[in-house]
């Protein structure tokens, strides 16, 4: 057969490249060909069932044979279509920014729990916001509250404030290492999903994470639990009475994560499972000692209580 007649038709040029992605170990791979085929054509794939016969056009065959090799090369099929859904919205995504996943979905629809039995608006900081899926999911269902989100990747940044402004958002973007562009600033809801993964397993990940991912948005140090450990100390003072911090986690880490709050005096901690049935968010409330000023608090608690 020559080589052009594999793409000559729609029908053709997905069980070529259907069985080209298996080769090159792709796990869903004829649902990535459909997937780049209807990028490329900018068509629905159901298309390709009505009517299997369409002919490519040679710039077409062209354009589809170099997406079928990107992801070959195992480049994520969201790095390559600049798109992932997210909470049914539309994010744009590049190799910037982690892609948004739909475990981090429990981290939004955590918060938005929460936020609606709150009978006040409310202040909210995404901290790691990457492609700014949380920050700008919350915007969107969220209406009336005011959302303020950070990252330390300047590139990370301009991608978040693309998707707020295409999304018809409002949120208040700024640059900086975690909590830096946000002192002196007071929030109600603190939420994260900061790296997480033990730096030493990055290389063990799939290539389209451990190879073609920002390291910066999944490096958490040595046993995964760095930006826990800065986190529990440095939401406090950016957290009002009553404040929030909510937290995406790695499934084994829930335990030492809740630990790590502990230490730093937060309460009501609480461990929520993904629909895998993992732990996956953790909740915790801020520490009730910010409540008193600082004078009380010494002479409150003189060292001999009389009983
Ligand atoms: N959940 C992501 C993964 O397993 C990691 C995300 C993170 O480090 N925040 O690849």
């Amino acid at each position: 057969m020559d080589e052009r007649d594999k793409l000559a038709t729609s029908q053709a040029a997905l069980q070529w490249a259907a069985s080209y992605l298996g080769e090159h170990g792709i796990r869903d791979a004829r649902m990535d060909a459909e997937l780049l085929l209807a990028h490329c054509l900018v068509q629905p794939r159901l298309q390709f069932y009505l009517e299997p016969q369409r002919p490519l056009a040679a710039d077409e065959r062209e354009r589809f044979a170099e997406l079928i090799s990107r992801r070959g090369r195992r480049e994520p099929l969201q790095y390559i279509t600049g798109r992932q859904e997210f909470m049914s919205l539309e994010f744009l995504v590049s190799p910037a920014v982690l892609i948004p996943r739909a475990d981090t979905e429990m981290l939004v629809e955590t918060a938005l729990s929460w936020a609606r039995n709150q009978a006040r608006s409310l202040r909210i900081l995404d901290l790691c916001t990457g492609s700014g899926a949380v920050a700008v999911s919350l915007a969107h269902y969220l209406e009336g509250s005011d959302i303020w989100a950070g990252d330390i990747s300047a590139a990370a940044i301009e991608v978040a404030r693309a998707n707020a402004e295409r999304l018809g958002t409002h949120v208040c973007f700024a640059q900086g290492d975690l909590t830096g562009p946000f002192r002196g600033a007071v929030f109600d809801l603190i939420t994260a999903n900061p790296p997480y993964i033990p730096r030493d397993d990055i290389c063990g990940l799939e290539p389209e994470v451990g190879v073609a991912e920002p390291k910066l948005a999944l490096d958490g140090g040595q046993d995964g639990l760095d930006f826990y450990r800065r986190l529990a100390v440095e939401a406090t003072p950016l957290l009002g009475p009553g404040g929030k911090v909510m937290l995406e986690i790695g499934w084994d880490e829930g335990p030492q994560v809740q630990a790590i709050l502990t230490e730093a005096g937060f309460t009501t901690i609480k461990l929520i499972k993904d629909y895998a049935g993992r732990d996956r968010v953790v909740t915790a409330s801020r520490p009730p000692t910010q409540d008193r000023p600082p004078s009380d608090s010494k002479a409150s608690q003189p060292r001999t209580v009389p009983k």
